[in-house]
Protein backbone atom coordinates (compact mmCIF):
# COMPACT_ATOMS: atom_id res chain seq x y z
CA UNK A 1 0.00 0.00 0.00
CA UNK A 2 1.15 3.50 -0.83
CA UNK A 3 2.35 5.60 2.26
CA UNK A 4 -0.29 8.06 3.13
CA UNK A 5 0.93 11.47 3.30
CA UNK A 6 -1.68 13.23 5.79
CA UNK A 7 -1.68 17.20 5.80
CA UNK A 8 -2.59 19.62 8.07
CA UNK A 9 -5.95 21.56 8.78
CA UNK A 10 -3.51 25.00 7.73
CA UNK A 11 -1.89 23.11 4.85
CA UNK A 12 -5.80 22.22 3.06
CA UNK A 13 -6.68 25.59 4.14
CA UNK A 14 -3.84 27.45 2.20
CA UNK A 15 -3.85 24.80 -0.74
CA UNK A 16 -7.47 25.62 -1.21
CA UNK A 17 -6.91 28.52 -1.77
CA UNK A 18 -3.53 28.62 -3.56
CA UNK A 19 -5.30 26.09 -6.56
CA UNK A 20 -9.04 28.27 -6.66
CA UNK A 21 -8.52 31.73 -5.57
CA UNK A 22 -6.46 34.95 -7.02
CA UNK A 23 -3.53 36.46 -4.88
CA UNK A 24 -3.52 40.51 -5.49
CA UNK A 25 -0.36 42.18 -6.63
CA UNK A 26 1.90 38.85 -6.54
CA UNK A 27 2.84 36.08 -8.93
CA UNK A 28 0.72 33.44 -8.43
CA UNK A 29 3.31 30.84 -7.97
CA UNK A 30 5.60 31.65 -4.22
CA UNK A 31 2.55 33.26 -2.48
CA UNK A 32 2.97 32.06 1.36
CA UNK A 33 -0.03 33.50 2.83
CA UNK A 34 -0.43 33.19 6.55
CA UNK A 35 -3.88 31.13 7.29
CA UNK A 36 -5.66 32.57 10.26
CA UNK A 37 -8.04 31.06 12.59
CA UNK A 38 -9.28 33.47 14.35
CA UNK A 39 -7.84 37.11 15.92
CA UNK A 40 -8.81 39.46 19.18
CA UNK A 41 -7.05 42.71 20.32
CA UNK A 42 -3.41 43.18 18.30
CA UNK A 43 -2.93 39.45 17.55
CA UNK A 44 -4.07 36.98 14.68
CA UNK A 45 -3.61 33.37 15.37
CA UNK A 46 -3.42 31.03 12.82
CA UNK A 47 -4.08 26.80 12.60
CA UNK A 48 -1.09 25.89 14.40
CA UNK A 49 -1.47 28.40 17.37
CA UNK A 50 0.97 30.83 16.53
CA UNK A 51 0.39 34.20 17.37
CA UNK A 52 1.76 37.29 15.18
CA UNK A 53 1.23 40.84 17.00
CA UNK A 54 -0.72 42.84 13.37
CA UNK A 55 1.58 45.88 13.55
CA UNK A 56 -0.27 46.85 10.07
CA UNK A 57 -3.92 46.88 11.33
CA UNK A 58 -4.43 44.62 8.78
CA UNK A 59 -4.20 46.89 5.72
CA UNK A 60 -4.14 50.12 7.92
CA UNK A 61 -7.91 49.39 8.69
CA UNK A 62 -8.54 47.25 11.79
CA UNK A 63 -8.48 50.26 13.91
CA UNK A 64 -10.66 49.40 17.00
CA UNK A 65 -8.60 45.83 16.91
CA UNK A 66 -9.64 42.91 16.43
CA UNK A 67 -12.47 39.98 17.12
CA UNK A 68 -14.71 43.10 18.99
CA UNK A 69 -18.29 41.21 20.07
CA UNK A 70 -19.99 44.62 20.18
CA UNK A 71 -19.77 44.78 16.07
CA UNK A 72 -20.52 41.60 15.69
CA UNK A 73 -23.96 41.53 17.62
CA UNK A 74 -25.03 45.30 16.17
CA UNK A 75 -24.37 43.21 12.52
CA UNK A 76 -26.51 40.36 13.79
CA UNK A 77 -29.07 42.69 15.03
CA UNK A 78 -29.73 44.60 12.09
CA UNK A 79 -29.74 41.24 9.58
CA UNK A 80 -32.48 39.99 11.87
CA UNK A 81 -34.44 42.92 11.10
CA UNK A 82 -33.53 43.49 7.75
CA UNK A 83 -30.18 43.11 5.78
CA UNK A 84 -30.52 44.88 2.66
CA UNK A 85 -32.76 47.74 1.02
CA UNK A 86 -32.29 49.60 -2.44
CA UNK A 87 -30.34 52.75 -1.99
CA UNK A 88 -33.86 54.17 -2.70
CA UNK A 89 -35.04 53.48 0.57
CA UNK A 90 -33.69 54.32 4.28
CA UNK A 91 -32.76 52.51 7.51
CA UNK A 92 -31.84 53.85 10.87
CA UNK A 93 -28.14 52.93 9.97
CA UNK A 94 -27.95 54.82 7.35
CA UNK A 95 -29.49 57.96 8.74
CA UNK A 96 -27.98 57.78 12.09
CA UNK A 97 -24.34 57.21 10.12
CA UNK A 98 -24.84 60.09 8.00
CA UNK A 99 -25.95 62.06 10.84
CA UNK A 100 -22.54 61.18 12.83
CA UNK A 101 -20.43 61.30 10.22
CA UNK A 102 -21.50 64.98 9.63
CA UNK A 103 -20.72 65.77 13.33
CA UNK A 104 -17.23 64.42 13.76
CA UNK A 105 -16.18 65.56 9.87
CA UNK A 106 -14.86 69.65 9.99
CA UNK A 107 -16.38 72.23 8.97
CA UNK A 108 -19.39 71.88 7.01
CA UNK A 109 -18.91 69.10 5.49
CA UNK A 110 -22.44 67.36 5.96
CA UNK A 111 -23.47 64.73 3.71
CA UNK A 112 -22.44 61.41 2.47
CA UNK A 113 -22.06 59.03 -0.79
CA UNK A 114 -21.58 55.34 0.78
CA UNK A 115 -19.45 53.21 -1.70
CA UNK A 116 -18.17 49.97 -0.92
CA UNK A 117 -14.64 50.47 -0.41
CA UNK A 118 -12.55 53.42 -0.64
CA UNK A 119 -11.06 53.65 -4.60
CA UNK A 120 -15.21 53.77 -5.28
CA UNK A 121 -15.16 56.75 -2.88
CA UNK A 122 -12.49 58.03 -5.02
CA UNK A 123 -14.32 57.44 -7.85
CA UNK A 124 -17.24 58.99 -7.08
CA UNK A 125 -15.53 62.14 -5.86
CA UNK A 126 -13.56 62.64 -8.93
CA UNK A 127 -17.42 62.31 -11.02
CA UNK A 128 -18.91 64.24 -8.15
CA UNK A 129 -15.79 67.60 -8.83
CA UNK A 130 -15.93 67.16 -12.70
CA UNK A 131 -19.70 67.87 -12.35
CA UNK A 132 -20.36 70.21 -9.76
CA UNK A 133 -17.02 72.36 -11.51
CA UNK A 134 -17.86 71.43 -15.39
CA UNK A 135 -14.11 71.36 -15.31
CA UNK A 136 -12.11 68.35 -15.87
CA UNK A 137 -8.42 68.03 -14.52
CA UNK A 138 -7.25 66.67 -11.31
CA UNK A 139 -4.12 67.26 -10.00
CA UNK A 140 -2.78 64.60 -7.89
CA UNK A 141 0.73 63.63 -6.42
CA UNK A 142 2.92 61.35 -7.88
CA UNK A 143 3.95 58.85 -4.87
CA UNK A 144 0.19 58.84 -3.71
CA UNK A 145 -1.98 56.24 -4.20
CA UNK A 146 -5.95 56.35 -4.26
CA UNK A 147 -7.12 52.58 -5.44
CA UNK A 148 -6.62 50.09 -7.92
CA UNK A 149 -9.47 51.13 -10.05
CA UNK A 150 -9.04 52.89 -13.27
CA UNK A 151 -9.81 56.66 -12.39
CA UNK A 152 -8.29 56.04 -8.70
CA UNK A 153 -4.86 54.36 -10.30
CA UNK A 154 -4.62 56.89 -12.41
CA UNK A 155 -5.10 59.68 -9.92
CA UNK A 156 -2.36 57.58 -7.52
CA UNK A 157 1.61 57.95 -8.85
CA UNK A 158 2.12 54.07 -7.70
CA UNK A 159 3.99 52.24 -9.89
CA UNK A 160 1.31 49.24 -9.60
CA UNK A 161 -0.27 51.18 -12.26
CA UNK A 162 2.28 51.17 -14.63
CA UNK A 163 1.91 47.95 -16.38
CA UNK A 164 -1.88 48.89 -16.91
CA UNK A 165 -0.19 52.42 -18.15
CA UNK A 166 -2.15 52.55 -21.92
CA UNK A 167 -5.23 52.58 -19.98
CA UNK A 168 -4.98 54.99 -17.63
CA UNK A 169 -7.25 57.45 -17.66
CA UNK A 170 -7.36 61.08 -19.21
CA UNK A 171 -7.36 64.61 -17.88
CA UNK A 172 -5.08 63.58 -14.59
CA UNK A 173 -2.21 66.04 -13.86
CA UNK A 174 0.81 64.82 -11.43
CA UNK A 175 2.81 66.88 -9.39
CA UNK A 176 6.06 65.80 -7.21
CA UNK A 177 5.45 64.92 -3.45
CA UNK A 178 6.44 67.09 -0.38
CA UNK A 179 8.92 64.50 -0.04
CA UNK A 180 11.53 66.88 3.00
CA UNK A 181 13.72 63.86 3.96
CA UNK A 182 14.27 63.90 -0.19
CA UNK A 183 13.17 67.55 -1.43
CA UNK A 184 12.79 66.99 -4.91
CA UNK A 185 14.19 70.98 -4.72
CA UNK A 186 17.35 70.14 -2.05
CA UNK A 187 15.78 72.36 0.30
CA UNK A 188 15.66 72.31 4.04
CA UNK A 189 12.35 72.40 5.50
CA UNK A 190 13.71 75.24 8.06
CA UNK A 191 14.65 77.49 5.36
CA UNK A 192 12.88 76.27 2.25
CA UNK A 193 10.00 78.86 0.42
CA UNK A 194 7.76 75.83 -0.21
CA UNK A 195 8.65 75.35 -3.63
CA UNK A 196 6.43 72.34 -3.30
CA UNK A 197 3.89 75.08 -3.53
CA UNK A 198 4.93 77.32 -5.90
CA UNK A 199 5.87 74.02 -8.32
CA UNK A 200 2.01 73.35 -8.10
CA UNK A 201 0.52 76.58 -9.08
CA UNK A 202 2.59 77.15 -11.92
CA UNK A 203 1.35 73.84 -12.75
CA UNK A 204 -2.26 74.84 -12.16
CA UNK A 205 -1.13 78.49 -14.46
CA UNK A 206 0.36 75.95 -17.14
CA UNK A 207 -2.98 73.61 -17.12
CA UNK A 208 -5.44 76.64 -17.11
CA UNK A 209 -7.28 76.80 -14.05
CA UNK A 210 -10.15 77.15 -15.75
CA UNK A 211 -9.75 73.53 -16.60
CA UNK A 212 -9.05 72.30 -13.22
CA UNK A 213 -11.55 70.83 -11.17
CA UNK A 214 -10.24 69.59 -8.38
CA UNK A 215 -6.89 69.05 -6.37
CA UNK A 216 -6.92 65.34 -4.80
CA UNK A 217 -4.58 64.75 -1.65
CA UNK A 218 -4.42 61.98 0.94
CA UNK A 219 -5.25 63.73 4.43
CA UNK A 220 -1.69 62.59 5.56
CA UNK A 221 -0.06 60.32 3.16
CA UNK A 222 0.32 56.33 3.89
CA UNK A 223 1.80 53.40 1.76
CA UNK A 224 3.54 56.49 -0.35
CA UNK A 225 5.92 56.37 2.81
CA UNK A 226 3.87 58.65 5.60
CA UNK A 227 5.41 61.47 3.59
CA UNK A 228 4.74 64.03 6.22
CA UNK A 229 3.31 67.14 4.69
CA UNK A 230 4.88 70.66 6.00
CA UNK A 231 3.03 72.25 8.80
CA UNK A 232 1.58 74.98 6.75
CA UNK A 233 1.54 72.76 3.46
CA UNK A 234 -2.24 71.90 3.02
CA UNK A 235 -3.41 75.45 4.11
CA UNK A 236 -1.29 76.84 1.35
CA UNK A 237 -2.70 74.18 -1.29
CA UNK A 238 -6.15 75.21 0.36
CA UNK A 239 -5.58 78.89 -0.16
CA UNK A 240 -4.27 77.99 -3.74
CA UNK A 241 -7.68 75.72 -4.30
CA UNK A 242 -9.68 78.89 -3.17
CA UNK A 243 -7.95 81.14 -5.36
CA UNK A 244 -8.55 79.32 -8.56
CA UNK A 245 -11.74 77.73 -7.96
CA UNK A 246 -10.34 74.36 -7.47
CA UNK A 247 -12.09 71.98 -5.08
CA UNK A 248 -9.87 70.31 -2.74
CA UNK A 249 -10.52 66.59 -2.56
CA UNK A 250 -9.17 65.03 0.97
CA UNK A 251 -8.29 60.58 0.44
CA UNK A 252 -8.77 60.14 4.22
CA UNK A 253 -9.31 56.05 3.35
CA UNK A 254 -5.87 55.56 5.35
CA UNK A 255 -5.93 59.05 7.87
CA UNK A 256 -9.47 59.06 8.71
CA UNK A 257 -11.19 57.23 11.68
CA UNK A 258 -8.24 57.99 14.45
CA UNK A 259 -5.49 56.91 12.59
CA UNK A 260 -3.61 59.88 13.01
CA UNK A 261 -5.15 60.87 16.45
CA UNK A 262 -7.85 62.81 15.21
CA UNK A 263 -11.43 61.62 13.57
CA UNK A 264 -9.32 63.24 10.12
CA UNK A 265 -6.24 64.11 9.16
CA UNK A 266 -7.33 67.12 7.67
CA UNK A 267 -8.50 68.46 10.67
CA UNK A 268 -4.65 68.05 12.52
CA UNK A 269 -3.21 70.50 9.30
CA UNK A 270 -6.18 73.20 10.05
CA UNK A 271 -8.24 72.18 6.58
CA UNK A 272 -11.91 72.09 6.01
CA UNK A 273 -11.74 70.28 2.26
CA UNK A 274 -14.56 70.45 0.09
CA UNK A 275 -15.10 66.55 -0.10
CA UNK A 276 -13.66 63.42 2.21
CA UNK A 277 -13.18 60.46 0.64
CA UNK A 278 -12.32 57.49 3.34
CA UNK A 279 -13.51 53.72 3.77
CA UNK A 280 -11.39 51.25 5.63
CA UNK A 281 -11.28 52.84 9.59
CA UNK A 282 -14.96 53.43 9.04
CA UNK A 283 -16.30 50.11 9.73
CA UNK A 284 -12.50 49.31 11.30
CA UNK A 285 -12.28 46.25 8.34
CA UNK A 286 -15.12 43.92 9.82
CA UNK A 287 -17.41 44.90 6.85
CA UNK A 288 -16.53 46.77 3.58
CA UNK A 289 -17.97 49.98 3.44
CA UNK A 290 -16.93 53.84 1.52
CA UNK A 291 -18.05 57.34 1.80
CA UNK A 292 -17.60 60.02 0.38
CA UNK A 293 -18.75 63.16 2.08
CA UNK A 294 -19.13 66.94 0.70
CA UNK A 295 -19.98 70.17 2.07
CA UNK A 296 -23.28 71.41 2.43
CA UNK A 297 -22.83 73.93 -0.35
CA UNK A 298 -22.25 71.08 -3.11
CA UNK A 299 -25.04 68.91 -1.72
CA UNK A 300 -27.21 71.93 -2.45
CA UNK A 301 -25.87 72.27 -5.72
CA UNK A 302 -27.86 68.91 -6.72
CA UNK A 303 -31.16 69.80 -5.07
CA UNK A 304 -32.29 70.84 -8.12
CA UNK A 305 -30.24 69.05 -10.27
CA UNK A 306 -29.76 64.87 -10.70
CA UNK A 307 -26.66 63.41 -8.82
CA UNK A 308 -25.56 60.44 -11.65
CA UNK A 309 -23.79 58.83 -8.91
CA UNK A 310 -25.23 55.22 -7.98
CA UNK A 311 -24.16 51.77 -6.64
CA UNK A 312 -26.58 48.64 -5.73
CA UNK A 313 -25.19 48.17 -2.00
CA UNK A 314 -24.74 52.37 -1.75
CA UNK A 315 -25.77 52.64 2.27
CA UNK A 316 -25.86 48.74 2.86
CA UNK A 317 -28.15 48.20 6.14
CA UNK A 318 -25.69 45.90 7.61
CA UNK A 319 -22.66 47.79 6.76
CA UNK A 320 -24.09 50.87 8.15
CA UNK A 321 -25.41 48.93 11.36
CA UNK A 322 -21.51 47.98 11.49
CA UNK A 323 -19.87 51.44 11.35
CA UNK A 324 -22.16 53.01 13.41
CA UNK A 325 -21.31 50.71 16.29
CA UNK A 326 -17.41 50.97 15.53
CA UNK A 327 -17.95 54.88 15.23
CA UNK A 328 -19.42 54.41 19.14
CA UNK A 329 -16.24 51.82 20.23
CA UNK A 330 -13.85 54.75 18.63
CA UNK A 331 -15.52 57.23 21.51
CA UNK A 332 -16.46 54.44 24.25
CA UNK A 333 -12.20 53.04 23.78
CA UNK A 334 -11.15 56.80 23.79
CA UNK A 335 -9.32 55.20 21.08
CA UNK A 336 -8.29 58.79 19.10
CA UNK A 337 -6.65 59.88 22.56
CA UNK A 338 -4.60 56.28 22.99
CA UNK A 339 -3.75 56.73 19.18
CA UNK A 340 -1.97 60.20 19.96
CA UNK A 341 -0.31 58.96 23.50
CA UNK A 342 0.77 55.74 21.90
CA UNK A 343 2.34 57.65 18.84
CA UNK A 344 4.25 60.48 20.94
CA UNK A 345 5.66 57.06 23.05
CA UNK A 346 6.18 55.53 19.09
CA UNK A 347 8.16 58.41 17.95
CA UNK A 348 10.50 58.19 21.03
CA UNK A 349 11.21 54.83 20.73
CA UNK A 350 11.57 55.21 17.40
CA UNK A 351 14.56 57.48 18.40
CA UNK A 352 16.05 55.52 19.96
CA UNK A 353 15.81 52.56 17.52
CA UNK A 354 17.45 54.93 15.70
CA UNK A 355 20.52 55.31 17.79
CA UNK A 356 21.08 51.72 17.75
CA UNK A 357 20.48 50.58 14.32
CA UNK A 358 22.61 52.55 10.82
CA UNK A 359 20.03 51.00 8.82
CA UNK A 360 17.24 53.81 9.64
CA UNK A 361 17.40 56.87 7.67
CA UNK A 362 14.58 58.48 9.04
CA UNK A 363 11.24 57.43 10.91
CA UNK A 364 7.83 59.42 10.07
CA UNK A 365 5.09 59.24 12.11
CA UNK A 366 1.67 60.87 12.62
CA UNK A 367 -0.54 59.28 15.13
CA UNK A 368 0.07 55.68 14.35
CA UNK A 369 0.53 55.91 11.26
CA UNK A 370 4.14 55.68 10.78
CA UNK A 371 7.07 54.18 8.72
CA UNK A 372 11.10 53.56 9.07
CA UNK A 373 12.86 54.29 5.83
CA UNK A 374 16.23 52.25 5.37
CA UNK A 375 19.14 53.20 3.76
CA UNK A 376 22.38 51.75 3.14
CA UNK A 377 24.36 55.21 3.97
CA UNK A 378 22.72 57.88 5.93
CA UNK A 379 25.28 60.34 4.65
CA UNK A 380 24.29 59.80 0.74
CA UNK A 381 20.62 58.13 1.46
CA UNK A 382 20.92 55.82 -0.84
CA UNK A 383 17.53 53.44 -0.36
CA UNK A 384 17.89 50.12 1.00
CA UNK A 385 15.80 49.87 -2.18
CA UNK A 386 14.81 51.87 -4.59
CA UNK A 387 11.07 53.41 -4.85
CA UNK A 388 9.72 50.63 -7.54
CA UNK A 389 12.70 47.90 -6.93
CA UNK A 390 12.96 45.05 -9.17
CA UNK A 391 12.79 41.71 -7.38
CA UNK A 392 16.73 41.53 -6.90
CA UNK A 393 16.59 44.80 -5.71
CA UNK A 394 14.30 43.62 -2.74
CA UNK A 395 16.90 40.88 -1.75
CA UNK A 396 17.67 42.60 1.92
CA UNK A 397 14.33 43.81 2.38
CA UNK A 398 12.79 40.78 1.95
CA UNK A 399 14.90 39.19 4.21
CA UNK A 400 13.72 41.73 6.78
CA UNK A 401 10.16 40.85 6.11
CA UNK A 402 10.58 37.29 6.31
CA UNK A 403 12.73 37.82 9.76
CA UNK A 404 9.77 40.28 11.36
CA UNK A 405 7.25 37.54 10.18
CA UNK A 406 9.53 34.54 11.74
CA UNK A 407 9.38 36.57 14.78
CA UNK A 408 6.06 36.72 15.31
CA UNK A 409 4.75 39.62 13.53
CA UNK A 410 2.27 40.65 10.82
CA UNK A 411 3.93 44.18 9.37
CA UNK A 412 3.55 46.28 5.96
CA UNK A 413 6.99 46.19 4.20
CA UNK A 414 7.14 47.58 1.11
CA UNK A 415 10.36 48.42 -0.81
CA UNK A 416 12.50 50.05 1.55
CA UNK A 417 9.95 51.01 4.01
CA UNK A 418 8.97 49.47 7.38
CA UNK A 419 5.44 50.15 8.29
CA UNK A 420 4.08 50.74 11.93
CA UNK A 421 0.40 51.14 12.16
CA UNK A 422 -0.77 48.70 14.70
CA UNK A 423 -4.51 48.93 16.13
CA UNK A 424 -5.00 52.30 17.92
CA UNK A 425 -6.37 50.03 21.05
CA UNK A 426 -2.38 49.54 21.00
CA UNK A 427 -0.89 49.06 24.41
CA UNK A 428 2.98 50.75 25.71
CA UNK A 429 3.58 46.74 26.18
CA UNK A 430 2.37 45.69 23.13
CA UNK A 431 4.16 48.57 21.34
CA UNK A 432 7.36 47.27 22.96
CA UNK A 433 6.95 43.75 21.87
CA UNK A 434 6.45 44.97 18.42
CA UNK A 435 8.88 47.38 18.19
CA UNK A 436 11.60 44.48 19.88
CA UNK A 437 10.51 42.53 16.48
CA UNK A 438 11.32 44.91 14.56
CA UNK A 439 14.83 45.91 15.77
CA UNK A 440 16.44 42.32 15.51
CA UNK A 441 15.00 42.34 12.19
CA UNK A 442 16.81 45.55 11.34
CA UNK A 443 20.40 44.18 12.33
CA UNK A 444 19.78 42.38 8.89
CA UNK A 445 19.33 45.42 7.14
CA UNK A 446 22.17 47.38 9.18
CA UNK A 447 25.16 44.59 8.10
CA UNK A 448 25.28 46.28 4.31
CA UNK A 449 24.71 49.89 5.72
CA UNK A 450 28.21 51.93 4.50
CA UNK A 451 28.34 54.77 7.34
N1 LIG B 1 -6.79 55.72 -0.82
C1 LIG B 1 -5.82 55.42 0.04
C2 LIG B 1 -5.04 56.52 0.70
C3 LIG B 1 -5.53 54.09 0.34
O1 LIG B 1 -4.54 53.80 1.20
C4 LIG B 1 -6.29 53.07 -0.27
C5 LIG B 1 -6.01 51.65 0.01
O2 LIG B 1 -5.04 51.28 0.61
C6 LIG B 1 -7.30 53.44 -1.17
C7 LIG B 1 -7.54 54.77 -1.41
C8 LIG B 1 -8.14 52.38 -1.86
O3 LIG B 1 -9.03 51.80 -0.98
P1 LIG B 1 -9.68 50.36 -1.32
O4 LIG B 1 -8.57 49.38 -1.31
O5 LIG B 1 -10.70 50.18 -0.22
O6 LIG B 1 -10.31 50.49 -2.66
Amino acid sequence: MPAQTTISEAQEIIQDSLDYTLFSWSKQKGVTPLAIRRAEGVYLYDYDGRRYIDFSSGLMNVNIGHGNQRVTDAVMRQMQEVSYVTPGCVTKARGDLGKKLAEITPGNLKKTLFTTGGAEAIENAIKLARLYTGRHKIITRYRAFHGASYGAMTAGGDPRKLPSDSQQAPNFVHVEDPYCYRCPWSQEIQTCHRECVSHIERVIQFEGPENIAAILMEGESGTSGCIKYPPDYLQKIRALCDKYGILLIADEVMSGFGRTGKWFASELHGVVPDMIATAKGITAGYLPLGALIVTDKIADHFNDRILWLGLTYSAHPVVCAAAVEVLKIYEDENLLANAAAMGRYLDQQAALLKEQHPCIGDFRNTGLLGCFELVKDRATKEPMAPFNANPGEMAVMNQVAARIRQLGMYAFVRWNYVFVAPPLSITREQLDEGLAIISEALTIADAPVTH
